[in-house]
């Protein structure tokens, strides 16, 4: 499966109110009050009000508005605004987005209550104009920190399981998949393959073109790997060096064979030349597959080696080709 774009995830961060201005949504039955606002909100450059004058429609006017502070009213008509708040919390868009009580009331046991369904703050209507300002400033920008944290965090989540040449996944991601897998095709009782495939005469390759041209070719090798696994369940990984692999989960050996030769013939089709070859013309791959059914009790390392022996077995055999390997 190819991975994200991480540029999307930050686009939509942006956009979900990590610069001003800051989307505020005021959800309040009166209004009076919205009015009231618009005015105190009027010369606030970094602060853009929306508003909502109706409780039922909160969750999708916050989903249509990604605002940075909702401001919420406690009694309203049709729903209970506390419920709305408690609502907020526990919906993925809405959950992190800080929730200010604008009340008409000022009991400790109201604002008690606000607190404990997952308000942030607490207002009595009208507020101030600076306090107003003050407070939704802070709660905008502490959001806008968060939403910032979260897309690094991201961001460094993708990094560490990308390869930075090939930009398919690297070993790291390889190995949590392929134990994850294995565990798996045990519980579900499905067959498992796994694919290791290795570029031929790749120090040739490099000795004749250029190290430059090899890390070309590698990652042309790696685009062709990844666009012949269709499956999403399928993973393609960097192994290390010149050498690839394939997780295919539910896959028997006929299948994950006639997968790696779709994949042998896809890095032939690159048709990048290879002058100092003695399997052809052109750059090719030697791969070995393995495949367990899961009433073996395989480890990775077994898989590994075992499609690994496949591989050295097509190398001895004249490179450019697949050898399957059964797990012993
Ligand atoms: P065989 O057909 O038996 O696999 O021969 P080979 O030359 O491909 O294998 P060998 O293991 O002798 O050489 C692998 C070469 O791959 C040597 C190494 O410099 C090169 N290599 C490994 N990683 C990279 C890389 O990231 N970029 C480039 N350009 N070359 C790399
Ligand atoms: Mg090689
Ligand atoms: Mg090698």
């Amino acid at each position: 499966m190819m991975m994200a774009d991480s540029s999307t995830n930050y686009e939509s961060a942006k956009e979900a109110g990590i610069s001003p201005p800051y989307r505020i949504l005021l959800v309040d039955d009166q209004a009076i009050i919205f009015e009231a606002l618009r005015r105190m909100l009027s010369e606030a450059d970094d602060l853009e009000l929306h508003y909502c004058g109706e409780g039922a429609n909160a969750i999708s006017k916050a989903a249509e508005i990604k605002p940075a502070v909702i401001l919420q009213d406690l009694i309203m008509p049709d729903v209970d605004g506390l419920m709305l708040v408690k609502f907020y919390r526990s919906n993925d868009l809405t959950r992190e987005v800080p929730v200010v009580v604008l009340s008409s009331k000022e009991e400790a046991k109201t604002k008690a209550e606000a607190f404990a369904n997952g308000a942030n703050d607490y207002l009595v209507k009208l507020p101030d104009k600076i306090e107003l300002l003050a407070r939704l400033r802070y709660h905008a920008k502490a959001h806008a920190a968060l939403l910032e944290r979260n897309a690094a965090l991201e961001e460094l989540k993708r990094i560490s399981i990308t390869d930075g040449l090939t930009r398919i996944y690297n070993r790291r991601y390889f190995d949590q998949v392929l134990a994850n897998e294995i565990q798996r095709a045990k519980r579900e009782k499905l067959p498992l393959s796994l694919v290791i495939m290795d570029v031929d005469h790749f120090k040739q390759f490099n000795d004749l073109y250029g190290h430059q041209a090899g890390d070309q070719c590698l990652t042309a090798v790696a685009g062709a790997l990844q666009s012949s696994l269709h499956r999403t369940s399928d993973t393609a990984a960097r192994y290390g060096g010149e050498e690839f692999a394939a997780i295919l989960p539910n896959t028997d050996s006929e299948g994950a064979f006639a997968q790696a030769e779709k994949i042998r013939k896809a890095v032939i089709d690159l048709g990048i030349k290879h002058e100092a070859s003695s399997a052809g013309d052109h750059v090719s791959v030697s791969l070995g597959v393995t495949t367990i059914m899961p009433d073996l009790n395989d480890s990775a390392e077994l898989l590994v080696k075992s499609a690994d022996l496949g591989l050295y077995r097509a190398k001895e055999e004249g490179r450019n080709r697949t050898i399957a390997n059964p797990a012993a």
